[in-house]
């Protein structure tokens, strides 16, 4: 877990899995595989295997050593919900986030499908925990607004999306049962442009719905020249969070190692190309 994150609507990253793949346009700059690419054969280094999927079982007990309460944004560098992942292991981890429930955890996915299926079924015991924000991201219309309709029929007690980076207007959306919007435009080396019209129109339909709304950033190039001012203010609006009291750190420990105890090892499974 990085106890620091730089990303605006989070205070921390836990990553128990690495690397992904790309799935649509939003990942085309996708600042996770710069990031993992960079040390691709550095041995020693937890990036030693690039952007290659790979669970990382020795994270997954971190949040129950870091005992002041943190929003928790759950594999920044990766996708729980991948393919390559075995649904034992986003079982574990999800078991994690609903035994150490003194954070707030932000799963982040763009396989929607596979979010809904899941926590209609092995999941399920996570999907109703308030502290527990599920989410899609959501980038342009042919890709980012069919996940809306998958999330808004996953049962959970909190859904939220990450229209992050906004590639176009993404017009009317159905806002119904999402509590949460968070919008960004890319950043970074050949960022693609975002228009104020499509940000201020997300922000009205948000306002109507009665949604929280969080705009992140302008992006760009050089990020910090554009800021995160929307019409002379900042937007900062989160869900209701709820609070739970830390346990002794005695109970902390036996929780991860009861935890422990049921975590059997699986290995990332392996795609066969269609
Ligand atoms: S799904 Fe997310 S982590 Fe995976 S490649 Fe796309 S942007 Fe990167």
């Amino acid at each position: 877990m990085s106890l620091h994150s730089h990303i605006e609507w989070t205070d921390a990253t836990w990553n128990p899995v690495r690397g992904c793949t790309k799935i649509s346009p939003g990942c085309k700059h996708c600042y996770a595989e710069t990031f993992a690419e960079r040390f691709r054969g550095v041995k020693g280094h937890p990036y030693e295997q690039g952007f290659d999927l790979r669970l990382v079982p020795e994270k997954l007990t971190e949040p129950f050593t870091w005992r002041a309460p943190k929003l928790v944004f759950v594999n920044s560098m990766s996708d729980l919900f991948q393919p390559g992942v075995p649904a034992e292991y986003a079982e574990a981890v999800a078991q994690v986030m609903t035994k150490a429930n003194w954070h707030t955890y932000q799963v982040l996915t763009k396989r929607s499908e596979r979010l809904k299926e899941l926590l209609q079924g092995r999941l399920r015991f996570a999907a109703d925990q308030k502290h527990i924000w599920w989410g899609v991201s959501v980038e342009d219309r042919k890709y980012g607004l069919p996940r809306i309709e998958h999330l808004r029929n996953t049962p959970a007690a909190v859904r939220f999306l990450s229209v992050e980076p906004l590639l176009e207007d993404l017009g009317e959306m159905d806002l119904t049962g999402i509590n949460w919007v968070i919008v960004g435009g890319e950043s970074g080396p050949g960022a693609r442009p975002i228009r104020k019209e499509w940000v201020v129109s997300i922000r009205e339909q948000c306002k109507a719905a009665g949604v929280a709304f969080f705009f992140k950033q302008w992006g760009g190039t050089r990020k910090s020249l554009h800021g995160r001012k929307l019409e002379g203010r900042t937007y900062d609006e989160y869900p209701e969070r709820i609070s739970t009291p830390v346990p002794e750190r005695a109970r902390c420990v036996s929780l991860a190692d009861a935890f422990l105890k049921t975590f059997r090892p699986v290995q990332p499974q392996r795609l066969v190309p269609a």
